[in-house]
């Protein structure tokens, strides 16, 4: 597979154009962004490990019956994926308050949410990513109403999946970010990827609020030992991918 252009380069990964038409290639790099990009650094092997966990998850989703863009990973930082419109809405799934949801309400950091909270986020740097109302939403037509319903649908199924498959891992599932697109049949998939970065990931077994923290806080908050909790995640996920096979 020959590789064509530079498509587009965003704060996480670089996407370029390939001999197929209808696939993408997406490398992940280490560089790292938080607050909108007020914040940058580097998390050394992030991009490889965040491909690696992404990819792995999206195997897992994809046995479980949930649709992705993704294809394969030709190398540990590089995933091919199915070219697809991302629709402009980041799809937060909460089920434990923590970030901006504290931020905003007041609820203290670790309050278990009673049920799954799914949030809707205009993806627009320039406005600093906006929570949306279904009003909104619709206002601006950054998706139809059908749309609306099977993106909360597989959120949820895809929640349940990954609440599942991180507590396998001694992890608790806090929040995670998630993106769909549309490919060419206008069907929803799955797209992006579903990391450390994406995703507030807790040691379960770990008391201490500062050490339990196994995700992009750690950077965001200047906890340290950034790259130790990436890879510790990794390692988990593949013992845990690889006890299934
Ligand atoms: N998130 C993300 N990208 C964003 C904003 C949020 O991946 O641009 C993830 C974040 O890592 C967390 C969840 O979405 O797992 C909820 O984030 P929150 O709204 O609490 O915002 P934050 O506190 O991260 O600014």
């Amino acid at each position: 597979m020959s590789v064509h252009s530079k498509l587009y380069e965003g704060k996480a990964k670089i996407l370029y154009a390939t001999d197929a038409p209808e696939v993408l290639l997406a490398d992940f790099k280490d560089d790292a962004t938080a607050f909108n990009a007020q914040k940058r650094g580097s998390i050394i092997g992030k991009g490889a490990i965040n491909c690696t966990i992404s990819s792995r998850l999206f195997q897992q989703l994809e046995a479980v019956g949930i649709k992705t863009h993704f294809i394969d990973s030709p190398a540990p930082n590089q995933m091919r994926v199915k070219a697809v419109k991302i629709l402009p809405i980041e799809v937060v799934v909460r089920n434990i308050a923590a970030g901006s949801l504290c931020h905003q309400t007041g609820l203290p950091v670790g309050t278990v949410l009673k049920q799954p909270l799914v949030e809707f986020y205009y993806k627009n740097d320039q406005l600093g990513d906006p929570l949306l109302t279904r009003a909104r939403l619709y206002l601006m037509e950054l998706a139809t109403a059908e749309q609306v319903e099977t993106i909360t649908h597989l959120a949820l199924q895809i929640n349940e999946f990954l609440t599942n498959f991180w507590q396998q891992c001694g992890i608790t599932l806090v929040d995670f970010k998630l993106e769909f697109g549309l490919d060419s049949q206008q069907q929803v998939l799955l797209a992006d990827e579903i990391s450390p970065d994406t995703c507030r990931l807790w040691d379960t077994a770990e008391p201490d609020s500062n050490r339990r923290v196994l995700d992009k806080d750690r950077f965001r908050r200047d906890l340290g030992n950034v790259e130790d909790a990436y890879q510790e995640v990794l390692q988990r996920v593949l013992q845990v991918v690889d006890s299934k096979n």
